[in-house]
């Protein structure tokens, strides 16, 4: 079953086409590497795919519904109930430790305190952090401040996790292993990934790879049944 559908996506800066008809589809659980040079458009198709960003054309559908079609106000709630988003770095916030930042999406909802920082304190130990829940970002790596990132994008139960360059700020062997946490665990939640990546091998993770140039998905590659999982 697809979770997320889009057609005929363009995407229009002056005489720039950031996107220019492109068509992706994203099932359930699946996780789908995004590739392709610097300016190819990576970004702008996960902003547009995340309802962050309105294309000029094509449309984008969640689950049978029409992300275009909601009011402002509605897709921030979609955004919010639904997405989980992984950036390069810097979003934590520095005064608040570990454990709270991850549990912050179920704590500015309303959660009761306890049951958010319980679930996140799970995720985190899943992620391999166990005895850092009360450090201050301050006082993790890099690595370890990404795998709290990804704990608070898990955290809510998202359908669909988006992920820009997670790893982007790491050296290459401490961002493979954050981005093999990344797709084990999202993988394990039941949610589905859409990451870009500078890395080829981490289509060793992902199920599927889309590779971009100049606006467009110039090819596609499925990972073997039963790779490197
Ligand atoms: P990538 O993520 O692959 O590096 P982007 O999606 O950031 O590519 O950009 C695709 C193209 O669209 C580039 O030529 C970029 O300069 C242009 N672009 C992206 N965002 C904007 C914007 N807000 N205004 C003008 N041009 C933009
Ligand atoms: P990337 O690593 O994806 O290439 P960039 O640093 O090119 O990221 O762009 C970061 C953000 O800045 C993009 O998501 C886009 O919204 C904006 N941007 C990119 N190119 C332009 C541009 N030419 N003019 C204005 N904004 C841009």
């Amino acid at each position: 079953m697809d979770i997320l559908t889009a057609r005929g996506l363009v995407m229009t800066y002056g005489s720039t086409r950031a996107l220019d008809d492109v068509d992706v589809t994203v099932g359930a659980g699946e996780s789908v590497a995004v590739m392709g040079p610097s300016g190819s458009g990576k970004t702008t198709l996960l902003h547009v795919l995340a309802g962050i960003l309105r294309p000029s054309a094509g449309s984008v559908d969640l689950a049978g519904t029409d992300l275009l079609a909601l009011s402002d106000a509605q897709r921030t709630r979609l955004r919010r109930d639904d997405f989980g988003f992984v950036f390069q770095s810097g979003q934590l916030l520095p005064e608040l430790p570990a454990e709270e930042n991850a549990a912050l999406p179920l704590l500015l909802a309303g959660a009761p305190r306890a049951a958010a920082t319980e679930r996140a304190g799970g995720l985190l130990r899943r992620l391999g952090l166990a005895g850092t829940e009360r450090r201050r970002p301050g006082e993790l790596s890099g690595g370890q401040a990404q795998r709290v990132a990804i704990a608070r994008a898990l955290v809510g139960r998202p359908k669909v996790v988006f992920a820009d360059e997670p790893t982007g700020a790491l050296d290459q062997a401490t961002g493979r292993e954050v981005l093999d946490l990344l797709t084990s665990v999202a993988r394990e939640h039941g949610a589905a990934l859409v990451v870009v990546t500078h890395d080829a091998g981490v289509a060793r993770w992902c199920d599927r790879t889309l590779a971009m140039r100049d606006g467009r998905v110039v090819s596609q590659f499925t990972a073997p049944v039963g790779g490197a999982r």
